[in-house]
């Protein structure tokens, strides 16, 4: 039965007709900012809109933090919140099992797999919690679901797969948990891969033999894979092995911005090409050069020196270090790129990829944001800078989540087919 299986894999390929989109959009010079304003608010209540990357769980362990509550950016350095989404014409998104890069030693992959398990069980904790607010959602289908009642959409995705060590049983454990995408690597190389910003190089010159097979099991499984701080040869690796089309849940240009975080027009091409999807990222430093601000640099570096091991800490402890965040982010303001800077990244990738191939994250909770889009509650100025450069309807609809779930549909077909087959022997 293998003639199936590359016949699905030729058929999503087919699929992709048109990849560069030479659409000429005509730009809404003339419409008033209220007009803007009113057509992406339809847009927002007509169709499913997702973030594809938060670290909401971060903000989660702070003592006391209730995500049904409101908060701000300026007053709480929290960016995402139930009420914020509501808001803001945000049905949800991906919030993240993130685990910070550590040793390569069997001890530091112990904890590592520890606290992954740890913070999704707190994402299930928190949803039912709030289980008249929000539910998880693992298929698009349950998505649209949970949107038409009216409640938050809650996906999950891992971010670094140092949450399994050198485990691959683990990725099942988390599917089982709802996860639904796995980054393969952070700031750092771990065991499966190179990651795009390790100070030392490369360890493996892209995918390791453990990396290739958590890539297989993911399709195996049904979970999209994650390009996401990989390596540029990590990525290709990753996008010649899967079976099933992969997504950036939050990367940038490089040709709008050279940092190794950002994707090049080779690599978003070749996304494209295999039915994937890039989600713009909206980490100001990612995108413009800023100016060094020494005072800035050292006291975050001392804030961060005091706090970092933020599980050891006390209650008190961790009040004061969030207080104290707050304080220097008052004093020091970070240096923010600009909405129109987001939508410059995005109308390069709709020229290189087509419209069919991008999407959005804040990486709020995790650094992300950008003047006057600090927070969930603020993404209508991205929909409305789109507006008024011509994008339509139609394409902001994908934008904001058929995209990025056709990509999610296709990896649940595929395993969908694997488990069939294998029924079938
Ligand atoms: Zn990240």
């Amino acid at each position: 039965m293998k003639r199936s299986l590359s016949s699905f894999l030729l058929a999503a390929i087919v699929a992709v007709s048109l990849l560069a989109d030479d659409v000429e959009r005509t730009p809404r010079n003339d419409w008033t900012e209220n007009q803007l304003r009113e057509l992406a608010w339809e847009i927002h209540d007509n169709c499913l809109t997702l973030d594809t990357h938060m670290d909401v769980p971060i903000v989660l362990k702070r003592p006391g933090f209730d995500i049904s509550k409101e908060h701000s950016w300026y007053e709480h350095a929290s960016q995402v919140d139930f009420p914020r989404m509501k808001k803001g014409g945000m049905d949800g998104g991906f919030w993240v099992v993130y685990v910070g890069q550590g040793p390569l030693t069997h001890e530091g992959r112990a904890k590592a797999i520890s606290s992954g398990f740890e913070i999704a069980d707190l994402i299930h904790a928190t949803v039912e919690k709030n289980s008249d607010l929000a539910a998880i959602a693992t298929t698009p289908e349950e998505a649209n679901a949970i949107r038409k009642s009216g409640k938050r959409v809650v996906f999950i995705g891992i971010e670094n797969g140092y949450t399994i060590g050198r485990n691959l049983d683990l990725l099942k454990d988390y599917y089982d948990k709802g996860v639904r995408y796995f980054g393969v690597t952070h700031s750092k190389n771990n065991d499966l891969a190179d990651s795009s910003t390790d100070p030392e190089g490369n360890l493996h010159m892209g995918l390791s033999d453990l990396g290739r097979a958590a890539v297989e099991e993911c399709n195996r499984l049904g979970i999209m894979v994650d390009i996401s701080h990989s390596s540029d040869k990590s990525a290709w690796d990753i996008l010649e092995l899967s079976k099933t089309p992969v997504i950036a849940s939050h990367s940038g240009c490089y040709a709008r911005y050279p940092h190794p975080r950002n994707l090049n027009d080779a690599l978003l091409k070749e996304i494209a090409a295999r039915d994937g999807v890039v989600q713009m990222n909206m980490f100001s430093a990612y995108m413009m050069d800023v100016e060094p601000n020494k005072e800035r640099s050292e006291a975050m570096r001392a804030w961060f020196e005091k706090y970092r091991n933020g599980d050891a800490l006390s209650e008190a402890e961790q009040i004061e270090a969030t207080e104290q965040y707050v304080a220097l982010q008052k004093k020091y303001p970070k240096p923010l790129s600009t909405v129109s800077a987001v939508v410059d990244h995005i109308d390069h990738m709709v020229k290189v990829m087509g419209v069919d191939h991008i999407g959005l994250s804040g990486d709020f909770d995790g650094g992300g944001g950008v003047k006057n889009s600090m927070d969930i509650g603020q993404m209508m100025p991205v929909t409305i800078e789109m507006l008024r450069r011509g994008y339509t309807e139609e394409d902001l609809e994908k934008f904001w989540g058929a995209n990025v779930m056709r990509v999610l549909q296709a990896s649940i077909d595929y395993a969908a087919t694997l488990r069939e087959e294998a029924a079938e022997e």
